[in-house]
Formats: structure tokens, C-alpha cells, sequence
């Protein structure tokens, strides 16, 4: 079977949402996802988003993105990152989102190494309230069409130019001939065997790309987020305890009841020390403690935190919460210029699945949202100027490759990330 569209978008979290909401009109959209629409980590996301307050905080935004990244970050795309932070934060508010507000202003949290408080957030259901006010909007376009269990296998290529995808949709092979394609399919974290990610999230984007001799980069930038909530060997995803706690004032503390790291420390500092602190103390796990603020601080501030812990027999109000580091976010991936545009013509990726360089080897926390806001906008004029040059090219699908595709593109990423980290073989899953 076979379908056209202007534009093929692969992948329904913010990056895949917020590019179709910023083409053109008159462009036929089709977008797809692996499972149902809100499977994806930014309905996750909890602590929030980052801004540039003002103009003034750009100088230091962009220093602490770059110290928190260890000065490995592209600088160009970070000072795009910061300087177009404000414009988009307030397109969110004009398409619907409602954040935290302080009377007039954005009720502003802080988290690790952000010297200033500069996050925006929905309580800390940011992810979900920002992803629901997205999906409507795209379900409001009559040029956008969204397929569900609809899984990316392969590109159509031809002489290094994208001519659209193959895609597994309940059971059926399609070829979806597009214009452009945008790869927006997230992170690897379901490679993990400990992530706070979707587990459906395979990193297939970046094999497919490896596979089309698609520029990819720094396989080896994985982060660890420090507090993911300890809950023994469960083979689902971790909980993850967001970062604005320690932001707020919660302290981490080892099994004897001491503070050992300075909480808002970068995230790889602080990861680092809590497994030093757990293999010293030969625990599992250390404690997040914010008790000592008040009750209804607590569950007004954190009320999905707190109903999830207390699910799980933690009154977080009262009781110390049992964490441990877990993979969280992926700074490589495809190589993008700052209009998202990959190595392959007619090929754009924005969102987790691509590396701009903004984030370096360690994401400062709350700049994933963000940049999956600023370049999937990037993407999308870029691609709104040029469009109308492009023929929608056909290539031809090998129906034998087809057929092994999934256990392939796996094999493919995880042949990647061993190479790259070696270190990191007993933690994927299957390895
Ligand atoms: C628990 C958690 C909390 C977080 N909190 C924050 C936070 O507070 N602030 C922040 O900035 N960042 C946060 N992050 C990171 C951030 O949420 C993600 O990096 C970001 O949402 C990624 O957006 P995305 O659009 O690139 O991908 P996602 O939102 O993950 O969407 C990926 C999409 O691709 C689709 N897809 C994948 N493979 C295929 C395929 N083969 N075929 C078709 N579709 C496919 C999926 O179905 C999905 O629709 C958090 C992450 C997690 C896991």
C-alpha cells in the first residue's frame, strides 16, 4: 500500500507536535507513532521547561548550559537555544498552555546548576498538560493526520535525498512517499534496562539513520538522571523523582542520615556521587528527603510525585523517598545543523533523537523541552521556505529487508552504544 504526504513526521511527543503546528497550512501532514500518541517521554516530563527570564539572563543561561555540558557543547546552537527560549515559551501560552504563575509572571523553579530560578512548569505535570494542549491543537488541523501504531522501519531513499519512509502500521507494510521527512522519535532509553524512559523507545530513528549513512554523533553522551525512585528489580520504567525537589529544598541523604553531595550540583556530578555513596554504604539506594517543608507545599507543588509515592507505600510528606540513578536522556544521536537539517537531504530531525550540540556530554535539566520546541520550530520554517522546490521523489521498498527490520535497527544501535560505551554492556537490555 501506498500513501503521499508534503511532510512524513515520525513521532508524536513535543518535537513531532510542535514542527506540525509550525508548517504551513497548505502542506498535507502525516504524522506516526509507534504506539498510542501519548507514549512518549515528553507526557513524562515533569519538572518543567527552561527560559531566558529576560535578556538580561542570556549571558548567564548560556553559561550554565555550557558548564553543565562541560564546554563540549556547540555554542552557536546553545546561544539559539537561549535567544529564542522567551518567543516560544510564549507561543506555548498563546496555543493554550497554562503554567504555574506568581501573579503577574511564571511561577519560576530552579533546578541542578541553573544559578538562577528560570523553569516554567504546569505543578509537576508539565510534560503531560504541555503535551495535551499540543495534541489538540494538531487534532484541530485539517491538514494533519495522525496514525497510531504506525511504526517507522526504514527510509526511502535516493542518491543521499529522502523520499519518505516505510512504515509497519497495525500489520500492514506501507510506503509513505513524502516531500520531507522529519525524523522526531526520541530517545534510547528502552534499550536500558534502568531508565525513567518509555520502554518503547528504542532509539530506532538513529539506527535507521546509521543504516542510510545518516551523519550520527557522540553515541557515547548517555545521561544518568540521579533520582529515579528505587524499586528493586521492576522491569518497567523508573519513577523519576524530579530534580525541582532537590530545586525546592530537598536534601539527599545516605542510609546513615547524612548529607554527602551538594544536591544542586550538575546531574553527572551528582549521579556520580550517589553510586560512590551506595557502593561505600553497600546500599541499593540513597534518600531524597523533603520532609521538612511544609505539608501543603508538598502535594500543592508535587502532586503527582506525591500520589505515585503514596501508591507505593511512601508518604513523602513524612517518609524519605528510596532513590537511585537510572539512564534518562540521550545528548547524541543524528547530527543537525540549527535548522534541524541532517546530513541527508530532505531529511530533518529535531527533538531527542537528534544531537544540535546545545547540550554537550551533560544536559542541563529542563533544556530537552526546550530545545525540542526551539528546533522542531527552526525545522519547520526552514521547511516551509523551501518546499514548494522539491519533487516528491518515489523509491522502491525491498519487502525481504522489511521483514526483520525491528530485531535489525536494535542490533544496529546496540552494536553503536557498546562501541561507544563499553562500560555500559551489562545495562542494556538483552546484552
Ligand atoms: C520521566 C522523564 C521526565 C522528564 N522531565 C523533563 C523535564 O522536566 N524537562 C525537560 O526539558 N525534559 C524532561 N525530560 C526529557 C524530555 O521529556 C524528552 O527529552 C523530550 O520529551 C523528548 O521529546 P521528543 O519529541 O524528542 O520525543 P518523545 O516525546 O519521546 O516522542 C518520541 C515519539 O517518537 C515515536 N517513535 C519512536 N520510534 C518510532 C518509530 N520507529 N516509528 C514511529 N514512531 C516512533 C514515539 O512513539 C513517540 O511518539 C524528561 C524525560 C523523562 C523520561
Amino acid at each position: 500500500m501506498e500513501m503521499e504526504a508534503d511532510v512524513l513526521i515520525v513521532g508524536t511527543g513535543i518535537a513531532g507536535m510542535y514542527s506540525a503546528l509550525n508548517l504551513r497550512e497548505d502542506l498535507k501532514i502525516v504524522m506516526i507513532t509507534k504506539s498510542n500518541v501519548e507514549e512518549c517521554n515528553t507526557y513524562l516530563a515533569q519538572g518543567g521547561i527552561s527560559t531566558a527570564r529576560n535578556e538580561d539572563d542570556y549571558d548567564i543561561y548560556i553559561e550554565d548550559t555550557l558548564k553543565a555540558g562541560t564546554y563540549k557543547n556547540d555554542i552557536e546552537a546553545v546561544k539559539v537555544l537561549v535567544e529564542e527560549s522567551i518567543e516560544n515559551i510564549n507561543k506555548l501560552v498563546s496555543l493554550g498552555v497554562k503554567f504555574d504563575m506568581d501573579g503577574e509572571n511564571f511561577d519560576y523553579t530552579r533546578e541542578g546548576a541553573h544559578r538562577v530560578n528560570r523553569i516554567v512548569h504546569c505543578s509537576d505535570k508539565t510534560g503531560q498538560k504541555v503535551f495535551e494542549v499540543l495534541l489538540d491543537n494538531v487534532k484541530s488541523k485539517k491538514n494533519i493526520n495522525i496514525i497510531e501504531n504506525a511504526c517507522l522501519l526504514d527510509l526511502i531513499t535516493s542518491d543521499n535525498k529522502c523520499c519518505g519512509g516505510i512504515v509497519r502500521i497495525d500489520n500492514e507494510i506501507v510506503q509513505i512517499n513524502s516531500k520531507i521527512t522529519i525524523l522526531a522519535s526520541g530517545g534510547i532509553g528502552g534499550l536500558f534496562k534502568n531508565s525513567t524512559n518509555q520502554r518503547t523507545l528504542t532509539g530506532d530513528g538513529i539506527s535507521i539513520a546509521i543504516k542510510n549513512d545518516v551523519e550520527v554523533v557522540h553515541m557515547d553522551y548517555i545521561q544518568f538522571h540521579p533520582t529515579a525512585l528505587y524499586e528493586g528489580n521492576s522491569k518497567d520504567k523508573r519513577f523519576l523523582i524530579t530534580e525541582s525537589l532537590r530545586g525546592e529544598g530537598a536534601y539527599l541523604l545516605n542510609n546513615e542520615g547524612d548529607r554527602f553531595v551538594d544536591e544542586l550540583l550538575p546531574r553527572d556530578v551528582v549521579a556520580k556521587a550517589i553510586l560512590e555513596e551506595e557502593r561505600r554504604t553497600n546500599s541499593e539506594y540513597v534518600f531524597l528527603d523533603i520532609t521538612h517543608k511544609p505539608k501543603d507545599f508538598i502535594i500543592n507543588r508535587f502532586p503527582l510525585i506525591y500520589n505515585e509515592c503514596k501508591k507505593r507505600g511512601i508518604d513523602i510528606t513524612k517518609d524519605k523517598i528510596p532513590v537511585t540513578p537510572a539512564q534518562h536522556y540521550f545528548m547524541g544521536g543524528i547530527k543537525v545543523d540549527t535548522d534541524s537539517k541532517t546530513s541527508m537531504n530532505n531529511l530533518f530531525a529535531c527533538g531527542e533523537v537528534s544531537c544540535t550540540g546545545v547540550h554537550g556530554s551533560n544536559r542541563l535539566a529542563s533544556n530537552s523541552l526546550l530545545e525540542g520546541l526551539v528546533f522542531s520550530n527552526r525545522a519547520a520554517e526552514c521547511i516551509n521556505r523551501s518546499i514548494d522546490d522539491i519533487d516528491c521523489a518515489k523509491g522502491k521498498i525491498n519487502i525481504k529487508m522489511v521483514q526483520d527490520c525491528d530485531k535489525y535497527n536494535k542490533h544496529i544501535i546496540v552494536e553503536e552504544i557498546i562501541k561507544a560505551r563499553g562500560d555500559m554492556k551489562n545495562e542494556l537490555v538483552g546484552c
